[in-house]
C-alpha cells in the first residue's frame, strides 16, 4: 500500500496544475495541452539570446576562463524549465524553474564577484567558488520546506548583486560602462514591475483584459541578464585581465543604442607577453 501511495504521491508533483503559483495569464485559452500559452512561448526568448551571448562573449571568456560560458548554458536550461512550468504549471516545473534561476545567479558570483570583496578568510577564487557552492547546496534543499516564498528568496539575491555592482560602479568613470549599467538597472526594475503588477494586480489586468505581463516580464529579465552580465564581465575583465585592453561595444552596430553589448579585448596574448 505504502508503494501505491508514495508513486502516487511522485506521480502528484508532475501533473498539471500541482503547483501552489498560478500566473494571471487564462489556462488552456489557446491549447487543451498548454496551461499558459503566452508564458509557455515567450520563455523561448532564452533559447535565442543565450546562443548569441555566448558567442559574443567568447573571446573574452577564451581569455579568462571558459567556466564564464557556464552562466548562459545554465540559462538554456531557464529557458527550458520556464517553458516546462508554464505548460503544466506543475510543482516539478516550479521547482526546477526557480532552481535553475539560484543556479544562474551562484554561477555569476563564482565567476565574477569581484576579488576585493571576498570575506577575510577566502584567499582565492576557487575556495570562494566551493562556499558559492555549499550556500547554493543548502539553498536548494531548504527550497522545498516553503517553495512559495523561494521566488522572493532570489529576488534578494538579486537584491543584493545589485548592491555590489553599485559598490563597483561608484568610482567607475567609464561613460559607455556608465550608460550600459543605467540600461541594466532599467529593464531590471521595468521586469520586476512587470512581475509584481502580474502577482498583484491580476484583477485590474483582466478587467483591461492583458494578461501577458509574466511572458512580458521573461524578455525583460533575460535582456536585462544580456546587459548586466556584459557590464560585469567587462568590470571583471578591467580587475583580471587588464592587459588585454578590455573594451565595450555593440552589435550588430557599435552607433546603435539597443543592440547586444560585448566586449571586444583590444590588446592580444602576444603583447602580454612582450611587456
Ligand atoms: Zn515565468
Amino acid at each position: 500500500m505504502g508503494g501505491v501511495c508514495s508513486s502516487e504521491r511522485i506521480a502528484g508533483v508532475f501533473s498539471y496544475e500541482s503547483s501552489e503559483i498560478d500566473w494571471c495569464e487564462d489556462n488552456y485559452k489557446h491549447s487543451e495541452h498548454v496551461a499558459e500559452y503566452f508564458n509557455t512561448m515567450s520563455s523561448f526568448i532564452f533559447f535565442i539570446i543565450a546562443p548569441i551571448m555566448l558567442y559574443l562573449l567568447h573571446p573574452y571568456a577564451r581569455e579568462r576562463s571558459l567556466s564564464i560560458h557556464l552562466v548562459w548554458i545554465m540559462m538554456i536550461f531557464v529557458g527550458l524549465f520556464s517553458a516546462y512550468f508554464h505548460m503544466t504549471l506543475s510543482f516539478v516545473g516550479q521547482m526546477l524553474d526557480e532552481l535553475s534561476i539560484l543556479w544562474v545567479l551562484a554561477l555569476g558570483y563564482a565567476v565574477w564577484f569581484p576579488r576585493k570583496m571576498f570575506p577575510s578568510f577566502i584567499k582565492d577564487r576557487s575556495s570562494f567558488s566551493r562556499l558559492v557552492l555549499v550556500i547554493t547546496i543548502i539553498s536548494t534543499v531548504s527550497s522545498f520546506v516553503k517553495p512559495t516564498a523561494n521566488a522572493y528568496a532570489l529576488n534578494c539575491f538579486g537584491l543584493h548583486l545589485l548592491y555590489t555592482l553599485v559598490v563597483e560602479m561608484r568610482c567607475c568613470m567609464d561613460q559607455k560602462a556608465l550608460r550600459l549599467a543605467k540600461m541594466s538597472v532599467a529593464l531590471w526594475i521595468l521586469a520586476i514591475t512587470c512581475w509584481i503588477s502580474d502577482r498583484f494586480g491580476c484583477s485590474f489586468w483582466q478587467k483591461l483584459n492583458f494578461c501577458y505581463l509574466h511572458g512580458v516580464w521573461h524578455i525583460l529579465i533575460v535582456m536585462a541578464v544580456a546587459y548586466g552580465s556584459t557590464l560585469v564581465a567587462y568590470l571583471d575583465a578591467n580587475n583580471e585581465i587588464p592587459y588585454s585592453l578590455p573594451g565595450l561595444h555593440y552589435w550588430p552596430c557599435d552607433k546603435w543604442a539597443f543592440g547586444f553589448p560585448h566586449i571586444v579585448l583590444k590588446g592580444t596574448v602576444k603583447t602580454q607577453k612582450q611587456c
